[in-house]
């Protein structure tokens, strides 16, 4: 497999358990997506009886649609890293600030 290097903002916590990519409240994907319009919520989440083994890689932010938000430049997360979790009915990223 070849292999691509790429700095991303890491996902440090998750607390949505239920995910496929959640195993001890961390996301294990090897990058999520953010976003949808204004609304800063997982588009990588599926839920699943079945969790990933992958347990020390940390997932990173992949891309983000979200522009809204302050940490976003062209539909890019420039923050450090962000958290992930239930928020009004949905699983979003809790680092979403709006500009
Ligand atoms: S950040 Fe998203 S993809 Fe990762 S475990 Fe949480 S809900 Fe799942
Ligand atoms: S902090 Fe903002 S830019 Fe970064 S993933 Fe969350 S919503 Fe997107």
């Amino acid at each position: 497999m070849d292999k691509l290097e790429i700095e991303m903002p890491l996902v440090n916590k998750c607390s949505k358990e239920s995910c496929g990519y959640n195993n001890g409240c961390g996301c294990h994907a090897k990058a999520i997506t953010i976003g949808d319009g204004t609304n800063p919520g997982c588009d990588t989440f599926f839920d699943s009886s079945r969790h990933t083994s992958e347990t020390k890689r940390v997932a990173g932010v992949g891309a983000c649609k979200v522009s809204v938000c302050k940490h976003n430049t062209d539909f890019e997360c420039q923050a450090d890293s962000i958290s992930v979790g239930e928020q009004e009915g949905g699983v979003k990223c809790l680092t979403f600030e709006r500009r």
